[in-house]
């Protein structure tokens, strides 16, 4: 992959893109560079409706960031804006986890449930590189941890039960996903 490609050309990436299944590395510029790649992800992810939160690995860009839709725990409020995430760390987490159903975009047809902690403070960067910590409940750590996952190249059938994970074996041998992945917190799923 070029490292630093036309924030322009930057498009969505599905399974089995090789992006989606390595570690991307922590911003160090907070460049215009940056900002442009930042802007072109929200364009990408609000070009799809079911679309709530996208990875840089999901366009091919291996850096540490991700957006997310805000007040996803309200859906009253229609207005949709989005944030940018950068270098995001999990800096506190709730003991207390969630099975809910989830999808990607980078992997059409997939779904499974998956174990989530319910509350999570996450410390991460702005787009000017300024500080900023935020604690997020419910659908929105949802989304986070999810985000954060894929910045670490993990992706949801890497973390399904093994029910979940055979109920979409036909359409993930569609997508060619690499079967002979390690799938490290699937012991860590309560199920
Ligand atoms: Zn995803």
């Amino acid at each position: 992959m070029e490292s630093h490609p036309n924030p322009e050309s930057l498009k969505l990436v599905q399974c089995p893109n090789q992006a989606l299944f390595t570690k991307a590395s922590p911003v160090i510029d907070f460049n215009e560079y940056t900002k442009l790649c930042a802007e072109r992800m929200i364009t990408i992810l609000k070009s799809f409706d079911s679309g709530i939160g996208l990875a840089a690995n999901q366009v091919g860009l291996l850096y540490r960031i991700f957006v997310c839709q805000n007040n996803l725990n309200e859906p009253s409020i229609k207005e949709k804006s989005h944030s940018i995430y950068i270098n995001p760390e999990i800096i506190e987490k709730s003991s207390n986890r969630i099975s809910g159903d989830e999808g990607c975009l980078s992997f059409p047809g997939i779904r499974g449930s998956v174990s989530r902690h319910q509350e999570i403070t996450i410390r991460y960067q702005n787009i000017d590189g300024s500080i900023s910590s935020k604690t997020v409940k419910d659908l929105e750590a949802r989304c986070f941890q999810h985000e954060i996952d894929h910045l670490d190249g993990i992706n949801i059938p890497q973390v399904f039960g093994k029910k979940d994970f055979n109920k979409n074996r036909i359409t993930l041998n569609k997508l060619k996903f690499p079967f002979q992945l390690p799938r490290p917190i699937l012991t860590q799923a309560n199920h």
